[in-house]
């Protein structure tokens, strides 16, 4: 199957124009193990990732985020701003075949990513200018190797994505996708340079237990006015971390206050910065002052009892 998660673009590369539809368009198909297809999607396979996508595969493979990430999947850029993006690796470079796809079925059924589970519905969100909310529609594209279009099964869009799980998958990653799309209509410079803000995006959103690692850093206790309560609750819950990542983003990137931060921090680290340059300064003073006295001394021996004009801090001066 040559799909995205469908969340921003058409597989306009498909033969056949998707339909737009609606929750309670209807449709007909069904997929089961048995069909003549079976498998067939999976062996042409262009998986993109949302974050609660590796929530789920990470916990299922008993990994963590940052080796997920090494291991299964291959970075991309979403746009021509370069917004970072994650695909599923397929089972080597040059294959079409998922990693996961076996002779019985998904080896991760359970866990699927969201594109699987839409398969053959795209999610489209949009954002309409000088709008607050997106809209949401869908598209079915039909495929000629995927037989499940043939099969009398009707059922409304809505009902499919109740039978596929995707309810909870799109709820998780509803903020995520509106930060992308406020993003790309902002730019990519909007709040923070475009490589810092894709690095917070990237470790938000898909490398979630460096995030947390980060989040639980002194310098970020030292930033944000967070209670004891807040820190417990991201320790070891990744929805929780990754709503709170969903949150700081939208601080960051666009000045949507929500997460409260220690007042003066910023005078506070420049506080803290003016003492080390004190200390290096008064470090530097004693290292002339010993220099001096250095050479006074060196001037006695070779001069005897030769006036020696010695200009430091307190003015100038004789050894008479
Ligand atoms: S993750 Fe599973 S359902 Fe998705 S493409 Fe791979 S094998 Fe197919
Ligand atoms: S019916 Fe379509 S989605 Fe199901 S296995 Fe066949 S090609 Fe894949």
């Amino acid at each position: 199957m040559s799909m995205n998660d469908g969340k921003f673009e058409l597989p306009y590369d498909s033969p056949v124009v998707p339909a737009m539809l609606e929750e309670d368009s209807e449709i007909s198909f069904r997929c089961y193990p048995g069909i003549a297809c079976f498998n067939a999607c999976c062996k042409q396979s262009d998986i993109t990732l949302a974050p609660y996508d590796i929530i789920r595969l990470k916990k299922r493979l008993g990994l963590d985020s940052s080796e997920f990430l090494k291991t299964h999947t291959l970075p991309y850029e979403m746009d021509q701003h370069g917004m970072p993006g994650v695909k599923l690796r397929n089972v080597n470079d040059e294959s079409p075949v998922c990693q996961f796809m076996t002779d019985a079925g998904c080896s991760v059924y359970e866990d699927r990513p969201t594109a699987c589970r839409y398969y053959p519905l795209g999610l489209l969100s949009m954002k309409k200018k000088d709008e607050k909310s997106d809209e949401v529609h869908y598209a079915l594209v039909e495929e000629d190797h995927c037989k499940g279009h043939c099969e009398d099964h009707k059922l409304t869009v809505g009902e499919y994505r109740r039978e596929q799980g995707v309810v909870e998958y799109d709820d998780l990653n509803r903020d995520w996708h509106r930060i992308i799309l406020k993003k790309r209509s902002a730019g990519p410079a909007i709040g923070t340079p475009p490589e810092m803000s894709f690095q917070l995006f990237f470790m938000a959103s898909y490398d979630l237990d460096r995030f947390r690692r980060f989040v639980l850093s002194d310098s970020f206790r030292k930033t944000y006015d967070l209670d004891a309560a807040f820190y417990d609750s991201v320790a070891d819950d990744d929805i929780e971390l990754l709503k709170f990542g969903y949150r700081l983003m939208m601080q960051v990137f666009f000045g949507e206050m929500s997460v409260p931060m220690v007042d003066k921090a910023v005078e506070k680290r420049l506080a803290e910065r003016g003492e080390v340059i004190a200390m290096r300064h008064e470090a530097e003073k004693k290292a002339w002052q010993e220099k001096q006295e250095r050479l006074k001394r060196d001037a006695s021996v070779e001069d005897g009892e030769t006036v020696v004009n010695v200009c430091g801090e307190g003015g100038c001066g004789s050894n008479d």
